[in-house]
């Protein structure tokens, strides 16, 4: 199957034809959070980047195999090989099981990502699920010598694997042994290591350390990098399509899963490697270590110094998809609401198409070209803020056939409505507000607010205002603003 679609590859930093190893079948990849805290709106930009991204290969006829997993063990502190496993370390603090760490941030993470409407992903794997696996795989890496046990601990050995790759170390990251030594202090630990470079596969775990699995070298768990290296290939091949991550992910866990990788076979594990960039704050970077960071919950309730009013899961998604995945992106209440007014805008048109009555010619538009611009956007690297402008285009044409300006026919109609549909709902993920949020999910309550305002409805068309005000005052009374608008009466919770 041939496709237009370009993707820009950090592998090569370079835009590329995406061509998939065995379509129509596509693998993707793409790290997951380590579940030790709420996720972050950070976070939820990057899941939301490659949703859409998911949405859009799924869209143009690939069956994508999805892989995205949970961190639960193995990730230090540090990003490195020291400190405490950011689990546990939660743990310890309040007093739980590890496993209820996971459980209660993997539900948190899931909620959340339900709210953004995400679609889940293919399969959802865990690092603690595939112990087995990362144990063989760093035997098969020290048995061909590419690795080294010190003090029951086991490290890639950088200088071995880049004796034998050709100084591949850095292919992705751009990074070079030599500046990386420079820059590494020394820490607690690393006189374990051959060199600074080198990293864990395997960690030994101090008497303090709960979580802990037995392997030949000692009891211990498994270096950060390694679960995304035996996961990502059990799962989707030794070399699959696209695998994905946060920009700050590129270097050292990237680089690293591609050491890995190669070590054990010699084979370019990943074709594509897509990286989003990073949500920032202030002009800093949302991160969860430095606290600079917004909750989706505190943007939902509006509970947030830093916002001047709530926003809805649907409109933070659509600020972040006018942005494009590879654009940092900077946070701010003033350019939420501007995309509120957007979202509203847009949404509005498409309650409007669903009313208009054909004519005999299209006139105001030239819906083929309009078409072959939308799809050309989402071709060159899944531009979803020119996808976007060009669909205000498409809601100026509606709204000007609503005021006899223009006219449509019925086929262009119903191509205008399946386009829109397509990219607007199936592409995007977006839907209308009602559908959801209104509420938390609850249709039943949608449904009763249709029957209360139709009730409504019908009392002011007799007449009987004293009716219609007493069921406007009675829902005001329950923080549930009714409002008037062009298209029937709205009501939204306060
Ligand atoms: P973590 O749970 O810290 O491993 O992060 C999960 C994902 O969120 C990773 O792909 C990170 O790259 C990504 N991420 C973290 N902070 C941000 C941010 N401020 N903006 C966008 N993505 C982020
Ligand atoms: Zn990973």
């Amino acid at each position: 199957m041939e496709s237009k679609l370009q993707v820009y590859n950090s592998l090569s930093g370079k835009k590329e034809k995406f061509k998939a190893i065995n379509a129509p079948n596509v693998g993707m990849y793409v790290c997951g959070p380590t579940v030790y805290s709420e996720v972050h709106l950070g976070n939820c930009r990057t899941f939301i980047s490659f949703d859409m991204i998911f949405r859009y290969l799924t869209f143009i006829g690939y069956k994508v195999r999805y892989v995205r997993n949970i961190t639960d063990a193995g990730h230090l502190e540090n990003d490195a090989d020291e400190g405490e496993d950011k689990i546990s370390k939660k743990a310890r603090l309040t007093e739980l099981e590890p496993m209820e760490i996971v459980q209660k941030y993997t539900l948190d993470f899931h909620h959340v990502l339900a709210l953004f409407n995400n679609l889940p992903p293919s399969i959802e794997p865990t690092a603690t699920g595939h112990i087995v696996e990362q144990i063989g795989l760093t035997e098969q890496i020290l048995k061909d010598g590419l690795a080294y046990e010190s003090n029951g601990s086991v490290y890639f050995d950088v200088a071995a694997y880049n004796k034998k790759f050709e100084g591949a170390y850095g292919e992705l990251s751009g990074r070079k042994v030599e500046d990386l030594l420079s820059n590494t202090r020394t820490l607690e630990g690393q006189s374990e290591k051959r060199d600074p470079a080198d990293f864990a596969l395997w960690k030994k775990a101090s008497p303090m350390h709960i979580m802990r699995w037995k392997s030949p070298w000692s009891d211990g768990f498994p270096g950060w990098h390694l679960e995304c290296s035996v996961m990502s290939s059990k799962y989707l091949g030794d070399q699959f399509d696209i695998h994905g991550g946060g920009m700050d992910l590129k270097f050292p866990h990237h680089e690293c899963e591609i050491a890995q990788n190669k070590a054990r076979d010699g084979k370019k594990p990943v074709n594509y490697w897509l990286h989003t960039n990073m949500l920032t704050l202030n002009g800093q970077r949302m991160s969860k270590s430095t606290g600079n960071t917004l909750l989706p919950g505190e943007l939902f309730t509006g509970d947030n110094d830093k916002l001047s009013k709530s926003f809805t899961p649907m409109v933070v998604r659509f600020f972040m998809l006018q942005a494009h995945y590879r654009s940092s992106l900077d946070f701010s209440s003033d350019a939420l609401e501007a995309a509120e007014k957007g979202f509203n805008k847009l949404m509005e048109a498409l309650v409007v198409l669903e009313s208009i009555e054909p004519s005999k010619a299209t006139i105001g538009m030239d819906l083929n070209s309009w078409i072959l611009k939308l799809h050309g956007a989402m071709d060159d690297d899944f531009n979803t803020p020119i996808l976007i402008a060009n669909l205000f285009e498409g809601v100026k044409f509606i709204n000007g056939i609503k005021y006899g300006d223009f006219t449509i026919t019925a086929s262009d109609l119903k191509l205008m409505k399946s386009t829109l549909d397509g990219l607007v709902f199936q592409v995007l993920g977006l839907k209308h507000e009602g559908e959801n949020s209104k509420s938390g999910n609850d249709e039943m309550v949608n449904d009763l607010m249709q029957i209360i305002l139709d009730s409504r409805l019908r009392a002011r068309q007799t007449k009987d205002f004293a009716s219609a005000d007493r069921i406007r005052d009675l829902l005001s009374d329950l923080n549930i603003t009714v409002k008037d608008g062009k298209m029937g009466a709205e009501w939204e919770v306060n």
